[in-house]
């Protein structure tokens, strides 16, 4: 890519905080862009209780990259930091092994990709150090800290005290989110507790056998093991689904599954229990389980709240999940250029701010790049279409249009404006033609991709065609 920043103007360094996915790429793109950066790194001096190796960009667990197909979102974002020149999706492409249709790489092959491209990149300076305090942004025209999910504890402490202690968060507690064309709404009901307010819930009626083996399936579901590094550190408000459930066959009852208040239209009951749902965006395109963080494994989650009435055929945007994970409370402090509202110059990237997975902390220092890029520019940037799978990333960071409380999660559909329906068609037995859900997200990978491209013009970042 063609330097289109001038270097002589810029004395100062932008200061990179974290040599993983989002700080080599926040890297990488800022260098390719002309602007000289320093990027430090605590390896091999130090490593998170997840690292193994000292190369950059570890990967710490799954060596893959999810989907790469883009009726999938994950694989919609990868098409699009591909398009907008992602050093992260070069180093896979470069690195891939067979997977089927996910993008899988041979991680020490990766790991060695993007080491060599940072440390032979004339504008990186590479350094090895352990921060513990936030650089003084007057060292450099911008600082980004993208330490992880695993945050040094110093640092931590240090932006902590920036934030505030109450908007750094050390464990997230999630639940599972589920496309709303995937629930039964024949079974599943809108009302509000006591009828008050608007049917914001939507309810799923369990009979008292239906509860019980619900309650059973979930103590005796498999479970993450937790690391070693993770103490099993509960707040009462947020237990997991299935601590409660051990707790007492009838806890759940009496918690996030009490029916007290609620009407089955249906039997013109009240249920014996009652699972909520209650609306994710405000589109209603999406619902979360009220109440059901939890260890369950991915499949043993499938398995069992598609047990539930109603969830039959449920399909999950997010999975519930307990771990560790340092992330801040990106929509109050950081502000709409994604810069830290407490201290002029500083930016976040990559999971601290409250993406999830390697794909999206990766997208996420893509953004920041470009966000510094427009800074240096003198210019206010104009965020990615929220069609993209870039502005759906950012509206999440934002919280904008999202109703529950802010919690890390990986990309979905439900961050993504709604698309039209289209046209209602006839077979020629003048039968009802349904568009399916995939032939659904491939128009909406289509609408983001004319957006994307339209809005890289007009932003000024080169456009790689990729098919
Ligand atoms: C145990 C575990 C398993 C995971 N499994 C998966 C998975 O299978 N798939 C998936 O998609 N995601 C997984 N994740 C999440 C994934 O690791 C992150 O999404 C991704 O690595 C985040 O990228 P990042 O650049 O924000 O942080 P990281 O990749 O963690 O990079 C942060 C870097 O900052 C450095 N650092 C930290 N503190 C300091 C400091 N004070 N000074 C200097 N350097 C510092 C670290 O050494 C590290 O190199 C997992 C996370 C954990 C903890």
């Amino acid at each position: 890519m063609m330097p289109i920043y001038d270097i002589q103007s810029t004395p100062k360094h932008i200061l990179i905080v974290g040599g993983g996915l989002a700080g080599c790429e926040v890297a990488l793109q800022l260098a390719r862009f002309g602007i000289p950066v320093q990027l430090t790194e605590m390896k091999p001096l130090k490593r998170t209780p997840a690292q193994h190796t000292d190369r950059l960009a570890e990967l710490v667990c799954s060596n893959s990259f999810r989907s790469d197909d883009i009726g999938n979102a994950i694989g919609l974002l990868k098409r699009e930091m591909r398009n907008l020149g992602s050093a992260i999706m070069e180093a896979a492409d470069a690195t891939k092994v067979p997977a089927g249709s996910a993008l899988a790489v041979d991680r020490d092959l990766f790991g060695d990709y993007l080491t060599r491209l940072i440390e032979e990149h004339p504008l990186i300076e590479l350094k090895h150090e352990v921060v513990e305090r936030l650089p003084n942004s007057d060292e450099a025209k911008a600082v980004v800290i993208c330490t992880g999910p695993l945050t040094d504890t110093a640092l931590a402490d240090d932006i902590a005290s920036l934030t505030g202690r109450e908007s750094l968060y050390f464990y997230d507690a999630i639940a599972p989110i589920i496309d709303s064309e995937s629930i039964n709404w024949d079974i599943v009901w809108r009302q509000s507790r006591y009828d008050k307010g608007e049917a914001d819930y939507a309810n799923i009626p369990l009979s008292k056998e239906e509860y019980y083996t619900f309650v059973d399936q979930v103590i005796n579901g498999e479970k993450v093991t937790p690391k070693a590094f993770e103490e099993a550190k509960y707040f009462e408000g947020c237990l997991p689904i299935e601590v409660m459930a051990e707790r007492g066959v009838e806890t759940l009852s009496y918690g996030p599954l009490k029916p007290v208040g609620l009407t089955d239209p249906r039997t013109g009951q009240r249920p014996y229990a009652v699972a909520q749902l209650r609306m994710e965006n405000q589109a209603a395109t999406a619902w979360n389980m009220v109440g059901f963080q939890t260890r369950l494994k991915y499949p043993e989650q499938k398995r069992i709240f598609k047990s539930l009435p109603g969830l039959e055929q449920a399909e999950f945007l997010r999975f519930g999940s307990i771990h560790r994970n340092t992330y801040l409370h990106a929509p109050s402090v950081l502000d709409d250029q994604l810069r830290s509202v407490h201290r002029d110059g500083l930016y976040f990237a990559g999971q601290i701010t409250g993406v999830e997975g390697y794909v999206e902390s990766s997208a996420c220092g893509q953004m920041i790049a470009w966000h510094i890029l427009s800074h240096l520019r003198g210019e206010t940037f104009t965020p990615p279409p929220t069609t993209t799978a870039f502005g759906a990333m950012r509206r999440h960071l934002r919280q904008d249009g999202v109703l529950s409380k802010y919690a890390p999660s990986n990309l979905n559909w439900s961050f993504f404006d709604p698309i039209e329906k289209l046209p209602k068609r006839k077979d020629e037995r003048g039968r009802r033609i349904k568009e399916s859900k995939r032939d659904k997200r491939l128009r909406m990978s289509e609408r983001a991709q004319l957006a994307l491209k339209e809005w890289a013009q007009d932003t000024r970042l080169t456009w790689h065609h990729y098919e």
